[in-house]
């Protein structure tokens, strides 16, 4: 397994493992700096497709010699909905998607998919539904035509393209001399914030997994970007469930459903209107567009 990464600095081994997939768990477990806590179940077995509920359940779970995040959490995230996760930081939010990653085990309680409880599945088939667009995008040595195939390793040049055309990313890489053959390793500094990300999104695309994760770029994009990347992102979540680290006011609006978290607990769910109106933390968050 020979994928250069640059820069180097920028490396998070956990968001390059759910971009690339199986391939990447590999890596993982090839460039974790610390020990992995969890081990697959000797009779571990592959998850059943389903719709795609993913379901907390009295989940408790505290990261190795801290204090609990969870404490006899629920939460059910619906198949083929859209949820935005909001809250102050430090509230829960990328340990949910860690969770639902599998990245660790609750210590008590479960995490399921359509009712199966992923400690009990292998490792590889709760992250072959799972497809992860990170705010920062990691682009590998080689070409644009690589790095986005690296969503679906059999994919024919045709399939990459479609993606790229659904990911409004087709008409920039095609205005470059060398098109889909441009090396991103000498030229990815030449991209953009919003290129890189429509890149993700179509190795995302192609990736065509159940259930999408998606931690929102903090940074702010110009208004054309942010444009192609709103529609981008609507064409990639039908249909799947998503959940959302919301930085967006465009996000929460679009969402379904937003979930409030406080100190690992739920303070508030609902949709947008309804949550605005009834004067909790959301509206606080909302006006002071205080979205960490
Ligand atoms: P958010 O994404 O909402 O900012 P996190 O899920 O990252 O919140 O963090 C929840 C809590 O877990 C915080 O108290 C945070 O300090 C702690 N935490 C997060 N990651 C780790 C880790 N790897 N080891 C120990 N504690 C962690
Ligand atoms: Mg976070």
């Amino acid at each position: 397994l020979l994928l250069a990464y640059e820069p180097a600095k920028r490396l998070a081994r956990v968001r390059i493992s759910l971009e690339t997939g199986i391939v990447g768990v590999r890596m993982m477990f090839q460039l974790a700096d610390r020990p992995l806590t969890l081990a697959e179940k000797p009779d571990a077995k592959p998850l059943q497709p389903g719709p795609g509920e993913i379901r907390f359940d009295g989940t408790s779970f505290a990261y190795p010699e801290s204090p609990p995040v969870f404490e006899g959490f629920d939460l059910t995230l619906e198949a083929g909905k859209m949820t935005a996760l909001v809250g102050p930081s430090g509230s829960g939010k990328s340990t949910i998607l860690n969770l639902i990653m599998r990245m660790y085990d609750p210590q008590s309680g479960r995490v399921l998919f359509d009712g199966q409880d992923i400690s009990y599945a292998t490792l590889a088939s709760v992250r072959e539904k799972i497809a992860y667009v990170s705010q920062d995008t990691f682009l590998f040595a080689g070409t644009i035509m690589h790095n986005i195939r690296l969503g679906r390793q059999d994919a024919t040049d045709e399939e990459v393209i479609a993606a790229a055309k659904a990911a409004n990313a087709h008409d920039f890489i095609s205005a470059m001399p060398k098109g889909y053959e441009t090396d991103v390793g000498e030229n990815g500094a030449l991209l953009s914030g919003g290129q890189r990300q429509r890149i993700s999104i179509a190795r995302a695309m192609l990736r065509n997994a159940e259930i999408l994760l998606l931690d929102e770029a903090t940074s702010a994009l110009d208004a054309e970007s942010e444009a192609l990347f709103r529609d981008a992102l609507q064409q990639l979540t039908v249909g799947r469930t998503t959940i959302v680290i919301a930085h967006r006011l465009s996000t929460v609006h679009q969402a379904d459903t937003i979930v409030v978290l406080e100190k690992g607990k739920v303070v508030e769910s609902g949709p947008h209107k309804i949550l605005l109106k009834q004067g909790g933390l959301y509206q606080k968050l909302y006006e002071y567009q205080l979205m960490p």
